[in-house]
């Protein structure tokens, strides 16, 4: 069987990074890990292609030597996904579609031979048997979520490496917490499962045998889900490795603001070699955390907890929700003081959506509220319920927090305060590897481009000047960062301000 993978186009959107990505010369941030996943389990002597929309075009060639195709996809995906869709079966292919998607909405979609839903690692070897038997059915799905211990390595020696600007790796799937806007949970459960070490160890490994050095983020939605069997078995595994292998990877994941209780953890996932978490904050109104049942992140001085992650090394990338039913007027300026303040440069800022599958969903259809299905954007200026505060109000409200945290002057102030207080982490057994600028030679060219792009043509210039000459003589060893939120700070404006 020769089999094409498509991971079709994402729009562009806050975590594209489309903007800042041109500085590097690369096309997209990670690789499909799902579909390099479902790779590793279709069976060896299947011939493969996987073709990523996002860093190359889908061509008639790739579509005449196929003959099935196999989509992944998730709700950002959904317009692309039609015209793929449409291209297979103009070729006669079979098409396969699995992914949170169509896991979510698979009804919606015509031209699909096959829905493979739910995990992989259960449905997958049914879809499979049932084609060698010549009788594939149209659907298959579970309710069951497997262990993850025999989950294999994702086939990235099927993707072009340096056209990603980091690898993405999974060790848990599930979270603990419920909170009513999410869909994880209907996903993937509320027990985490997790990797064994040894699983843990060769997915390095073999990224680090195919030549990938730089950024590797763990696509977990909580990574310290398990903190006991983080702090006994996995980090004290990954920390040796790192050592033993000159730390090749930066790592950065997602995780709930408890992170910040636990200082163990947080000192061993330095020295393992983390230097960025993404954490769900959401929004400074106590009301409407009990509203949501966030109720990690209740009865906490937010902006101490952020700086505490930050001043053990981690900097802290940061969800915020606007649009809940408690909200009152004023959290759109509490919102902002929260960003400023805690100094979270890359602060998503969404208007609070009803994914299928969430808590939230069903009610506000009870409610009689839902006006659509979400776009799977959070940054698009779009709710796809009525809000209580009334639409308009919304929208203005969540302009002011825009303007408030990505204009210019705000934003480059919350580098600065950021900086101010920033250690670079200096790890004894990192060695720099020739492979660093085989795979990422856009990092030398990009100084050049950051000059003339935004020290000469950007309106926000006289900002970036500011910046580069105080880190230059107050905080010389800042100055990679500096440089690198001044291009974050462009696609951020690109994406939100450009759009208002
Ligand atoms: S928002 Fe985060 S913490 Fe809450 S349920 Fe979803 S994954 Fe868990």
């Amino acid at each position: 069987m020769r089999a094409l993978l498509i991971y079709p186009k994402n729009p562009e959107t806050f975590w594209s990074f489309k903007y800042a990505l041109k500085f590097i010369a690369k096309k997209a941030m990670h690789p499909p890990l799902g579909l390099l996943t479902v790779a590793a389990m279709l069976p060896a002597d299947w011939e493969l292609k996987l073709v990523d929309e996002n860093v190359e075009p889908l061509t008639d060639k790739h579509l005449v030597w196929a003959e099935m195709a196999f989509i992944s996809a998730m709700v950002i995906q959904k317009e692309s996904v039609k015209k793929v869709v449409s291209r297979c079966k103009g070729h006669g292919l079979k098409v396969v579609a699995g992914g949170p998607l169509f896991t979510t909405s698979h009804e919606e979609f015509e031209g699909i031979d096959h829905f493979v839903l739910d995990e992989a690692e259960i449905t997958l070897p049914g879809f499979l048997r049932d084609l060698e038997a010549g009788n594939p059915q149209p659907v298959y799905t579970t309710e069951k979520f497997p262990k993850l211990g025999l989950t294999p390595s994702p086939r990235w020696d099927l993707i072009k490496l340096r056209r990603y600007a980091s690898m993405t790796i999974q060790y848990s799937r599930g979270c603990p917490y419920q909170c009513e806007f999410c869909d994880i949970t209907t996903l993937f459960g509320r027990r985490v499962r997790t990797k064994n070490t040894q699983q843990m160890l060769a997915e390095l490994d073999h990224l680090h045998a195919l030549g990938w050095r730089g950024g590797l983020f763990i696509v977990d939605d909580n990574f310290i889900g398990n903190k006991g069997k983080l702090k006994k078995d996995v980090l004290p595994s990954i920390i040796k490795w790192m050592e033993k292998h000159h730390y090749p990877f930066s790592l950065s994941t997602e995780a709930s603001i408890d992170l910040s209780d636990d200082e163990e953890l947080m000192i061993m996932m330095v020295k393992a070699g983390f230097d960025g978490v993404f954490v769900g904050i959401e929004t400074p109104s106590e009301e409407s955390l009990a509203e949501c049942s966030k109720l990690q992140n209740k009865n906490r001085d937010m902006v101490a907890c952020v700086k505490k992650i930050q001043a053990f090394g981690m900097e802290v990338r940061g969800g915020f929700i606007v649009g809940f039913d408690s909200d009152s007027p004023s959290v759109f300026e509490k919102q902002i003081e929260l960003i400023q303040n805690s100094r979270v440069i890359t602060a998503m800022v969404g208007l609070l959506n009803a994914p299928k599958g969430s808590r939230l969903y069903k009610r506000i259809a009870e409610e009689g509220r839902l006006l659509k299905e979400v776009t799977g954007d959070n940054t698009d200026f779009s709710t796809n319920f009525v809000p209580k505060m009334g639409m308009d109000n919304l929208y203005q409200g969540y302009r002011q927090i825009i303007s408030g945290i990505y204009s210019p002057k705000p934003y480059y102030d919350r580098v600065k305060n950021y900086l101010k207080e920033y250690k670079p982490l200096k790890r004894k057994k990192f060695r720099f590897h020739f492979n660093y600028i085989r795979l990422h030679p856009g990092y030398i060219s990009a100084l050049f481009k950051t000059f003339f792009l935004l020290g000469i043509k950007d309106k926000a210039r006289r900002h970036y000047w500011k910046l580069m000459f105080w880190s230059l003589f107050r905080k010389p060893l800042a100055l990679t960062r500096a440089l690198t939120f001044a291009v974050y700070g462009f696609h951020f404006r690109k994406v939100f301000l450009d759009r208002m």
